[in-house]
């Protein structure tokens, strides 16, 4: 084990992507029933949904979309629709992950253990919705862990990643050194986060981030892996640490 200063003090994950393959089964599932629901025919494809990924937050996103496809509403009607359209969308999302349905990606939960286990700091960094992160945590890993687990997410930062805002926060709360930290990202714009906030990052490839840049990362592997498979274990991570 590395001492001192270099000692690894904390392991930090992204949501979506990271702990759970949210984005195709989860996110894009619950925004294609919650425009059903207020009679929109708008059905994002796995191949739209994936273009749209590269706007970060569920409103933003949404925007995005109507603004190149256009509005289904007037001008001074979009606000409120996207507010119902996000609160819908999110309880549908809910419902999907206490219906168990979205289950952890490989490594994941042995990970926690080992990192519990270890007296290491954990937390979640997220700019997606707080109440939805909180239930991925809760409900995937379960209440033992969760206890463990401090949760940063949603509106608490102002800037959305790539803005390092929401890992600066959790070094700020939880007392950390960056160089000290290791963050699991599984994509570029959230490894430009982890980075500007001067951690260290491991990326775990998931569905839509295959294309992407990281080039900036320590490492890069599919998944975290469980055994017999390749693993990566709490030591490779801290090797990671400068
Ligand atoms: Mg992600």
């Amino acid at each position: 084990m590395q001492q001192g200063r270099h000692e690894m003090q904390a392991l930090i994950f992204d949501c979506d992507g990271v702990l759970v393959d949210t984005e195709r089964d989860g996110h894009r599932v619950a925004f294609n029933e919650a425009f059903r629901q207020i009679g929109w025919n708008t059905v994002w494809s796995v191949e739209r949904y994936g273009e749209l990924l590269t706007t970060a937050g569920g409103k933003e996103r949404m925007r995005r979309h109507f603004d190149e496809e256009g509005w289904p509403v007037p001008d001074d009607a979009r606000d409120a629709a996207i507010a119902r359209l996000h609160k819908l969308k999110t309880d549908i999302f809910m419902q999907l992950i206490e219906s168990g349905k979205l289950p952890l990606r490989p490594g994941i939960m042995r990970i926690v253990d080992e990192a519990i286990a270890a007296g290491l700091k954990i937390a979640v960094c997220s700019t997606s919705n707080e109440r939805a992160v909180q239930a991925v945590v809760d409900k995937m890993l379960g209440a033992a862990r969760a206890a463990h687990i401090r949760v940063f997410a949603g509106d608490v930062v102002p800037k959305k990643k790539p803005d390092p805002a929401i890992y600066n926060l959790a070094a700020a709360e939880l007392s950390l050194d960056p160089k000290r930290c290791v963050v699991v990202e599984d994509s570029n714009t959230g490894l430009r986060a982890a980075k500007a906030a001067g951690m260290n990052c491991i990326v775990t490839i998931s569905s839509y981030t295959a294309e992407e840049d990281f080039t900036l990362a320590d490492r890069v592997v599919p998944d975290l892996g469980d055994p017999p498979g390749a693993v990566v274990a709490l030591p490779d991570l801290r090797r990671l640490i400068a």
